[in-house]
């Protein structure tokens, strides 16, 4: 009987772990899982896991010869540039075919208020003059930092950014101790998908007046709540990724996969 296939998908994602879950038990193709191993407690997929960086492109390229990988699927989160980008090297420098599964962004609808972002950094400057002053921050805990400024300038006693501005923070795992401070307000510890309904009820009960997010696509409940209340949204806006093929579904994957695998 012919070797496996061996696929280095790389996950922490949804559509990864529902890739992994399809690809379980399949006839062609041995699936290896990787995880960054950011999260705590992360939902495992079923099959071969492996966590932990790979040591920049070198280390990668390390791993795809040792581990004698036929195909690469990057199903890294849209925002994940660096293992994007390390990926797409690592394959071109060893003739591995690559593609990057990623779902689609979000698109405003008439009526929206978006404002869109370049970065996380562009949207806490941006913030320092709008008026909005009970903000809600769906970013990872490496990412609030950027809002922390904002907090201080306040209690110097700028006035330019329309009074002081409270944060409701909302991440998966809570920052480290002695890590990167929380901006002034209230951390919600939590891990999505969140209903428009527990979302709407979140922001109404701490007052929200504007949301910052990244266009991460996907289930929402965020997006549709805000909208619902009307309020303004800092849409971050996806890094660019590296050339290649792009796949928007688990099931245009799963193809690419089943094509590549002969
Ligand atoms: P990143 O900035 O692109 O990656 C930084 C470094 O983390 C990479 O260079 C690599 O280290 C390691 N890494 C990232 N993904 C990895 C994977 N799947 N397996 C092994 N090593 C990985 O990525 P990030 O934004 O820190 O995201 C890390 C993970 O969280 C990704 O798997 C991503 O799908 C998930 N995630 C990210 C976001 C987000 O907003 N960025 C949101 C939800 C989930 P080495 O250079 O040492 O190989």
């Amino acid at each position: 009987m012919a070797r496996k296939r061996k696929l280095l998908l790389l996950g922490g994602t949804g559509e990864a772990l529902r890739l992994a879950r399809e690809l379980d038990g399949h006839g062609r193709v041995e699936c290896i899982s990787s995880l960054a191993g950011r999260t705590g407690d992360p939902v495992l997929p079923p099959g071969r896991v492996r966590v932990g960086g790979f040591g920049g492109v070198p280390g990668l390229t390390t791993f795809l010869i040792n581990e004698a990988i036929d195909l690469v699927l990057d199903a890294t989160h849209p925002f994940a540039a660096q293992m994007a980008n390390n990926a797409y090297r690592a394959c071109a420098e060893t003739s591995i075919p690559r593609a990057k599964l990623v779902r689609p962004p979000w698109a405003p609808s008439p009526g929206d208020r978006w404002t869109m972002m370049p970065s996380v950094t562009a949207a806490a400057i941006f913030l320092r003059f709008h008026p909005a002053q009970r903000i809600f921050l769906t970013l990872g805990r490496q990412e609030i930092g950027a809002f922390v400024p904002l907090g201080q300038a306040i209690a110097d006693g700028a006035a330019r950014n329309g009074g002081a501005k409270w944060f409701l923070s909302r991440m998966i795992d809570p920052p480290d101790d002695g890590g990167v401070p929380l901006p002034p307000g209230e951390l919600v510890l939590g891990r999505g998908p969140f209903a428009p309904e527990a979302e709407k009820e979140l922001m109404q009960k701490h007052g929200i007046d504007l949301l910052v997010t990244k266009n991460s696509g996907g289930a929402a409940g965020k997006i549709a709540a805000a909208a619902e209340l009307r309020l303004p949204v800092l849409m971050i806006e996806r890094p660019p990724l590296p050339p290649g093929e792009v796949l928007d579904s688990v099931g245009a994957a799963l193809a690419w996969i089943n094509i590549n695998a002969v």
